[in-house]
């Protein structure tokens, strides 16, 4: 039984041979443990070179960059979801404000009405009664 040569393995990991080939070597691999390591080795060192391969250092270099971008954008957006916030507060805080100040207003201005109304109902009544009082002495003197 003849071992699998480098270039046969590479060749089938790469799906290059022909399917008799890549059956026989199938079939060895299967009961030949050297074979097997190699391939596994083979694998594996493949991987390693495709995974550090020129598009990979660069697409790592993409996502180091995003990854080192992203949190100062997600700083840069925390702060602005604080301003949006803040001015959402202050906003909330201003309605409130100016509502409140509106129901004093209201209120003060009920108070001022009612006050008003009770003084004038006061000095109707003050009037009325000075009235009585003059007709009584207009009544007294005539
Ligand atoms: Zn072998």
């Amino acid at each position: 039984m003849t071992h699998c040569t480098k270039e046969i393995l590479t060749a089938y990991y790469k799906q290059q041979l022909s399917n008799g080939d890549e059956l026989g070597v199938e079939n060895h691999l299967q009961h030949c443990e050297t074979c097997m390591d190699c391939y596994l080795n083979l694998i594996e060192a493949t991987e390693i070179q495709q995974t550090v391969s020129k598009q990979f250092t660069d697409q790592l270099l993409v996502k180091i960059e995003k990854q080192v971008i992203k949190p100062n954008h997600s700083t840069y957006k925390r702060k602005q979801l604080d301003k949006t916030v803040r001015h959402f507060l202050l906003a909330a805080g201003l309605t409130l404000l100016l509502t409140l100040a509106g129901l004093f207003q209201e209120v003060a201005t009920i108070t001022d009405e009612s006050f008003l109304q009770e003084q004038t109902s006061i000095t109707e009544q003050l009037l009325e009664k000075s009235t009585g009082l003059l007709n009584l002495f207009k009544g007294g003197n005539n």
